[in-house]
């Protein structure tokens, strides 16, 4: 049975959680702000937002986040974008608090300094049936990291025209360089919510 109002948290430390708050509650979700540990207890699934890796992981450190997030990792869904998306990788080549829950290996501040801001339009086959027609998303890059691979049971559902893959999946993991929750399409985060009510 599809629960009508899944309960979502979003990590609120640091970043644009408001905007994915803001999506989540226009979709119908039961949304809670996320600081402490005690506060990931019922929830159906949970969005690390955009913003900061370096500050979102040391914060993180410090409320004693790191094992309760790496916890409800194992069996619930956590969507990351930009830097919730670093923050859910194994790996992002430097020494920086990191879940390591996912299998994919990025890279921060890909796309050079000039270009910090663009977007562009990519299909997902993933969300097909979610609008009519499926036209492509149009993914807003903000100082983007580039998820430069994805092993074991990670999987790229999007990548550039040339390759660079920018969202992955693993289970009920879901991962985006870039950033649904500005750009107005909210068919990630539906596609999400799915994740967390199955
Ligand atoms: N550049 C940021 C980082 O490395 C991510 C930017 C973003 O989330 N928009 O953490």
């Amino acid at each position: 049975m599809m629960n009508p109002s899944p309960t979502i948290g979003v990590l609120a430390l640091q970043g644009d959680f408001a905007e994915h708050a803001a999506m989540l509650a226009r979709l119908g979700a039961t949304v809670r702000e996320v600081r402490l540990p005690e506060e990931l207890e019922g929830l159906d699934g949970l969005v690390l937002p955009g913003g900061e890796s370096t500050t979102i992981g040391k914060l993180a450190t410090d409320y004693g986040l790191i094992e309760p997030l790496r916890q409800f990792g194992q069996s619930k869904a956590i969507y990351g974008t930009c830097a919730g998306a670093i923050f859910l990788s194994k790996d992002a080549e430097r020494s920086q608090p990191l879940l390591g829950i996912m299998d994919i290996t990025v890279e921060r501040n890909a796309y050079g300094r000039q270009v910090e801001s663009f977007d562009v339009q990519v299909p997902v086959p993933a969300l097909n049936g979610l609008a009519a027609g499926d036209p492509p998303v149009r993914a807003v890059f903000i100082r983007a990291p580039l998820i430069k691979s994805v092993s074991g049971e990670a999987t790229s559902l999007a990548s550039l025209p040339d390759g660079r893959i920018i969202a992955a999946q693993q289970g009920k993991l879901l991962a985006t360089a870039f950033h649904p929750e500005i750009s107005g399409d909210d068919r990630f985060h539906r596609y999400f919510l799915k994740l967390a009510e199955s």
